[in-house]
């Protein structure tokens, strides 16, 4: 059965105001959010209604003790114009896997679905008509109740909102491998997507651009040693032909790019390895000349191509091409716009949902 969703719409809708050729990045957003209260042990009152300033208890939990966390993803349309999700259910479990870990409660799947496909619909004059644009969507989930006090909160809200985005032209990267900041240890909370862990990068990322560098090379929390991930991004590297990504231990983002750049890359012909990898490792293989390719993987940009990473006083060279990134990334870009078969079945379609 379908989860009810009431919907309450604008009266008038703003996206004429919109110049879709120039998109201010991440500060449109479009008339309507889906958005569900969770009191008592139960998700309660699913809608979708105007976006609105939602008032907010100075107490609310989220805002001292930090219990937030969210998910990104995006909505394309295929070459009939009709909208497309890509692989929503996995967004679904890591919001709950990123719930589980914060101590807050987890949301229904389906609903998760559901609501993602009710506002996607409803919103579809927002999604972006050129080429490598989107819309992108926004779950998160966070404790809204006022108290002062070290404990789970009992009151959450969840919702989704919607931002349309132009497309994104990546250029190629430079890294700063930091050797004295962190952003997740063994045990902590790297694999959530825990809005905390965000705000411990940025100091560390302003720091990294000053230096003229792109973004951060996380490192290992003991021996700065052992790569993470690349800013928001996880990362992959091409050496000897071979490609080798680092493995989750419990401090790197179980990244949904990721795990489809992995399919694509061994559907490709190519072997993927999951393991362990230094720095030292990927300096020596560049020393070499066996380090071919590195990129970055993650939903806002696709593929981020690597040029060179900096540790302390020495340059790392990666490469001035990434000709299977580049690939790599036309082959996701055409499975998400349907011009290609989607034969992993990741695609979910929005139908009609609201007639
Ligand atoms: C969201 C995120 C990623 C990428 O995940 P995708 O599902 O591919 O978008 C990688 N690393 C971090 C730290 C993230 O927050």
């Amino acid at each position: 059965m379908k989860p009810n969703i009431s919907i309450t719409k604008v009266e008038e809708s703003r996206v004429d105001t919109i110049d879709f050729n120039n998109i201010p990045l991440g500060t449109t957003f479009t008339d309507h959010m889906f958005i569900c209260d969770y009191n008592n042990g139960t998700w309660e009152n699913p809608r979708i209604e105007p976006l609105a300033l939602i008032p907010t208890h100075p107490a609310a939990m989220a805002l001292h003790y930090g219990q937030a966390i969210f998910e990104g993803m995006k909505a394309t349309v295929d070459t009939n114009g009709n909208p497309m999700l890509f692989r929503p259910t996995k967004n679904a479990a890591r919001l709950n896997f990123s719930a589980d870990r914060m101590g807050m409660p987890n949301f229904p799947e389906d609903l998760f679905v559901e609501g993602l496909k009710q506002l996607v619909d409803l919103e579809r004059n927002w999604i972006p008509p050129a080429d490598g644009s989107a819309l992108y969507l926004r779950p998160f989930m966070y404790a809204d109740e006022p108290f002062i006090g070290m404990r789970a909160a009992t009151h959450f809200k969840f919702i989704i909102m919607a931002s349309p985005a132009g497309p994104f032209f990546t250029k190629r990267i430079k890294l700063w491998a930091e050797n004295k900041y962190i952003r997740a240890a063994s045990g902590g909370t790297g694999e959530a997507k825990a809005a905390g862990n965000y705000a411990a990068a940025i100091r560390p990322t302003e720091y990294a651009k000053a230096k003229g560098y792109d973004q951060v090379l996380w490192l290992d929390a003991v021996e700065h040693n052992y790569i993470q991930e690349v800013g928001t991004m996880n990362i992959f590297f091409k050496v000897d032909g071979k490609f080798i990504t680092p493995q989750r231990d419990g401090s790197i983002l179980d990244g949904i790019t990721r795990m489809s750049v992995m399919d694509i890359l061994r559907d490709k012909g190519f072997e993927v390895t999951e393991r362990a990898i230094t720095i030292q490792e990927i300096r020596d293989a560049a020393i070499d000349g066996r380090l071919e390719e590195a990129f970055g993987t993650g939903t806002a940009v696709g593929i981020a191509y690597i040029q060179e990473i900096a540790m302390g006083e020495k340059t790392i060279h990666v490469s001035d091409e990434s000709p299977v990134g580049l690939d790599v990334n036309n082959t996701l870009n055409a499975i998400k716009t349907g011009k290609v078969d989607d034969k992993f079945g990741w695609m979910v379609k929005v139908e009609n949902e609201l007639v």
